[in-house]
């Protein structure tokens, strides 16, 4: 079994960046200081087909957004850290109160804040868009780009990995 394949195996949550993994980073502020964010659908199913099969999904953003909180809801999300100064801190909190090891984590990022999280965790994934600093120091750099599928490319290759993939799709096509 490569390194790759064995790590993928342990994975049991999805640990995501919001800001540049989930949208493509841009979001539009009005002059009342609301936020709006750009989410892709195939994103969000993902999320849904993780929770199906027992996975969570857990969001950690450095900012606050209340359209973070409304999508996260939306899809089921209850794990929702906001304005992480320290992003591995909160994830380290989270593994602590969950009783889970850092080998059971795939986390998902784009920018130099994510790197801290990312050299620790099980499974460490880059969005096509990345920082070429965080590019180079994941297991795997998705296709897509942040907030055009790339949380559902990491899904499926998790699952696929795992065996689970098919299993997923034949509820659709049987
Ligand atoms: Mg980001």
């Amino acid at each position: 079994m490569s390194e790759h394949a064995a790590k993928l195996k342990k994975v049991r949550i999805f640990v995501t960046d919001v800001d540049g993994v989930l949208t493509d980073g841009r979001f539009i502020l009005d002059y009342a200081g609301k936020e709006l964010k750009m989410f892709h659908v195939h994103d969000g199913a993902a999320a849904k087909l993780a929770a199906s099969v027992g996975f969570q999904t857990v969001l950690v953003s450095g900012r606050r957004s209340e359209v973070v909180e409304r999508r996260a809801k939306e899809l089921g999300i209850r794990q929702v850290y906001q304005e992480a100064d320290d992003k591995w801190k909160v994830v380290q909190e989270f593994m602590h109160k969950e009783r889970i090891g850092a080998d059971t984590i795939c986390y998902i990022g784009d920018d130099l804040a994510d790197l801290p999280v990312l050299r620790r965790v099980g499974f460490s994934v880059a969005v096509g868009n990345a920082v070429p600093e965080v590019k180079k120091a994941v297991d795997y750099v998705t296709e897509r780009c942040g907030g055009d599928g790339a949380f559902r490319e990491v899904v499926e290759l998790v699952f696929k990995a795992q065996g689970r993939w098919k299993e997923i799709v034949e509820r659709y096509t049987t």
